[in-house]
């Protein structure tokens, strides 16, 4: 028989992603609203991991080494940030960091560090498969003081890395110039299918 959980454990669970062990997105809402109530004036960056083309990795390889590759992601994600981040899982191949008093210039080493090492091919199973991330990034207070705000903005500088490439990282500025999401939704690689 299943052993009865304690109201602790249970809320534990409830904020917990199964897949990877990191938060999920009710934890992550719950910490970063918690930190930016206690640190009003600290610094900090919000920044958006999506995982480039995962549908395609599905494909050619199978849905479970596209498991497996977000669950090494995961694991790289928290051994690069977990010293100074709140990270949760988004859903599907995305994931937030929230870094907590940032220094712009080391965070650029250390994305420009985690880029490089997702663009070499990593192992998973019997196979070498090679996957990017598009990543996006927010600065608290200065681009946004709730998380509403700072997703939004993450997400924009997000698109524009996908739109633009992807394998990049982009800061939000207001100033910067947004793909047509419409536009960005009509993909060249579809429409060249219907080609003779
Ligand atoms: P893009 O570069 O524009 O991000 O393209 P994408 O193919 O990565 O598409 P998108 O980020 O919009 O969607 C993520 C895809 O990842 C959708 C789904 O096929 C796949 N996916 C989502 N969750 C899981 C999961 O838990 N396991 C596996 N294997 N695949 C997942
Ligand atoms: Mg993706």
């Amino acid at each position: 028989m299943e052993e009865l959980k304690t109201i602790e454990e249970l809320a534990k669970l409830s904020e917990e992603d199964f897949m990877t062990g990191l938060l999920n997105r009710r934890g992550g809402i719950r910490r970063i609203d918690e930190y930016i109530k206690d640190n009003p004036d600290s610094r900090c960056a919000f920044i958006i991991f999506d995982g480039d083309n995962f549908k395609k990795i599905n494909d050619t390889f199978g849905h479970q080494c596209g498991d497996s590759v977000i669950i090494s992601s995961a694991q790289e994600i928290n051994r690069q940030f977990s010293k100074k981040g709140i990270i949760f899982r988004l859903g599907g191949d995305e994931f937030v960091v929230f870094y907590k008093d940032v220094d712009i210039e080391k965070l650029k080493e250390k994305l420009n560090e985690f880029i490089a090492l997702c663009n070499k091919a990593s192992v998973i199973g019997s196979k070498r498969v090679a996957f990017t991330f598009s990543i996006g990034i927010a600065i608290f207070p200065d681009n946004g003081k709730n998380f509403d705000t700072l997703m939004k903005h993450a997400d924009d500088a997000l698109y524009k890395a996908k739109y633009d490439g992807r394998a990049r990282y982009y800061f939000y500025s207001d100033k910067m110039v947004l793909p047509n999401r419409e536009q960005f939704m009509f993909d060249l690689d579809e429409f060249s299918r219907g080609l003779p």
